[in-house]
């Protein structure tokens, strides 16, 4: 059951639960351990992964497991308002966040004392950067031969006025932050097990609307998983030739 609410046609002619064009590409950086992108729309991730290696300072590694680390970064001229190079508040969370996520399924007990750096840039933005740099941070790390429990895929679910809406863009993006009661849900599944590796609520929504959101992005990720898949197929393929 869609809620009924005042945003009742997408600027862009979406349906409520399409998700924008994707496209994905792994082995972009051959010099790399491995390495995607991941496009939907007009935003644009890039993942590079590096390790698993020995961790430096010593006393930070440890001896039951390797970690994961992630740096999450926009690119100056990725929006129309150039960003500031260099680390601030918002990429510090969607970094630890994003590590948070991966961690659920990477699994690094066969590698103590190592690392495995991620590092997720976004190119061009057009909102949804931090599920984008979730799923090419994914599809690097398979790349990469890192052991994955299962998969994960990334989308985010918002509310604009009383309306659900998946893959919002930054038009979208912009008009839900004045409407009342509005928030804007990413949201991390796993392939296999379909369980919830990061959910961030910021805002109002009541329990209908949340169960929604969830089977909302449910069937998104189910089509981003295919999206996944097809360019670890495609990448095997052409490694195989
Ligand atoms: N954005 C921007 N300048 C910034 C940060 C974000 O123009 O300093 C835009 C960008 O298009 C981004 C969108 O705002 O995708 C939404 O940002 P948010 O923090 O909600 O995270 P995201 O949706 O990208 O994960």
């Amino acid at each position: 059951m869609m809620v009924e609410g005042l945003y009742t046609k997408r600027e862009d002619g979406r349906k409520f639960d399409e998700v924008r064009p994707m496209k994905a590409k792994v082995g972009i950086v051959p010099s790399a351990d491995g390495s995607a992108s991941f496009e939907t729309g007009k935003t644009k991730a890039i993942a590079v992964v590096r390790g698993p290696r020995t961790l430096h300072p010593q006393h930070m590694q440890n001896a039951q497991t390797g970690i994961l680390r992630v740096s999450y970064g926009m690119m100056p001229f990725s929006v129309e308002d150039r960003i500031r190079p260099g680390p601030n508040r918002r990429s510090e969370e969607i970094s630890k966040v994003t590590e948070w996520a991966l961690s659920s399924v990477v699994d690094l007990s066969g590698f103590p004392n190592t690392v495995v750096d991620v590092f997720v840039q976004i190119p061009q933005a057009d909102a949804g950067t931090r599920v984008a740099g979730i799923n090419a941070a994914a599809l690097a790390l398979a790349h990469a031969g890192i052991p994955m429990k299962e998969m994960v895929s990334a989308i985010g679910v918002g509310k604009i006025d009383k309306t659900l809406v998946v893959d919002l863009n930054k038009y979208e993006d912009s008009i839900f932050h004045d409407g009342e009661g509005s928030t804007d849900i990413p949201v991390v599944m796993t392939s296999r097990t379909k369980e919830i590796a990061l959910l961030q609520l910021d805002g109002k929504i009541s329990v209908d609307e949340f169960k929604e959101t969830i089977e909302m992005a449910k069937k998104a990720c189910d089509d981003i998983l295919k999206v996944q898949m097809d360019a670890l197929k495609n990448v095997s393929e052409e490694s195989n030739e």
